[in-house]
């Protein structure tokens, strides 16, 4: 199958898929999802996004979740193991099941509904620079939790499309966060610098990962905030997702950033590159 859709045990092409209209994910986006790359058959940092959503599902108080984590795994890649194609996204969420609309949570004995699809995915040519604007970041306090809820997400990344861009760039007032689909990181006198893992902020597995590689390769990374100032003047600003990979910007809100750390970036890129390449065999032109 091309697009492969799953939903709460039964397998199907994705376009036949059906959900209840009652399901919590549709009245309150009550759930939580979490998406990685399959890359020649392997799931790339499956545990790491498996410790994420079983966190994310504990955040959001889910506690009527019926798979344990070899269980959903079982699932996830029995699922895949469907789909046709060498890269693809496998995306799955739970949402705290299906029950007539009302706030309180449903009565213990109904089960979170789980929905995995599993669709062929293009990977953008990472040598070339994103373009980003810059949009407040409106969302709440919980940024940590992956949740279905993603409004704030997908407006300021329409935002970014319409202006011919890639990616929007959320700042709190002067303080840059992170992207609507990525982490966003700068390069300064030879530092690597991104948001803490706090609230604020998705933690994503491919920042966490080349924050390892990076240390790894003897360069200093600080965990703290900056400013929009600090990243319109940063020697090269990049962001980081499971599938957007590691990606240079050179402009921002049409202004021209980075460019003056191009080797150190090519190092940290081919650092991540090679991981992928290690685990996966996927070879991805990067320089
Ligand atoms: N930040 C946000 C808001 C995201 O949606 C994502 C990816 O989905 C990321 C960051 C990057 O996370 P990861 O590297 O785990 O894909």
């Amino acid at each position: 199958m091309k697009k492969v859709g799953y939903f709460n045990g039964e397998i199907g092409p994705l376009e036949e898929m059906k959900i209840p209209m009652t399901a919590r994910s549709v009245y309150f986006g009550d759930g939580v999802y979490d998406a990685a790359m399959i890359a020649n058959g392997v799931v790339f940092d499956l545990e790491d996004h498996l410790d994420r959503f079983y966190n994310s599902l504990r955040l959001l108080d889910i506690r009527n979740f019926a798979f344990d984590r070899e269980q959903l795994k079982k699932e996830l890649l029995r699922t895949a193991a469907e789909a046709e194609g060498d890269v693809l996204l496998l995306y799955w969420q739970a949402d705290r099941g299906s029950w007539p609309r009302q706030h309180r949570y449903p009565p213990e004995d109904v089960k979170a509904n789980l929905l995995i699809t599993v669709t062929p995915k293009k990977l953008a040519d990472i040598r070339l620079p994103v373009k980003l604007i810059t949009a407040e970041d409106t969302r709440y306090l919980h940024c940590n939790v992956k949740t279905l809820n993603l409004i704030p997400n997908v407006m300021a990344n329409q935002k970014a499309a319409e202006a011919g861009c890639d990616e929007a760039v959320f700042h709190r007032g002067s303080i840059v966060t992170e992207g609507s689909y990525s982490n966003v990181s700068i390069l300064s006198a030879g530092r690597l610098i991104t948001h803490p893992a706090d609230e604020l902020i998705l933690p994503g597995i491919s920042r966490k990962h080349l924050l390892g590689l990076a240390g790894k390769l003897g360069v200093e990374c600080v965990e703290r905030e900056f400013t929009l100032d600090e990243m319109f003047g940063a020697d090269e600003v990049f962001i980081t997702g499971s599938t957007t990979l590691v990606r240079r910007a050179d402009s921002i809100d049409g202004k021209s950033v980075g460019g003056r750390a191009g080797e150190l970036f090519l190092t940290l890129q081919g650092a991540y590159m090679d991981r992928v390449r290690e685990i996966t065999g996927l070879d991805i032109p990067y320089r």
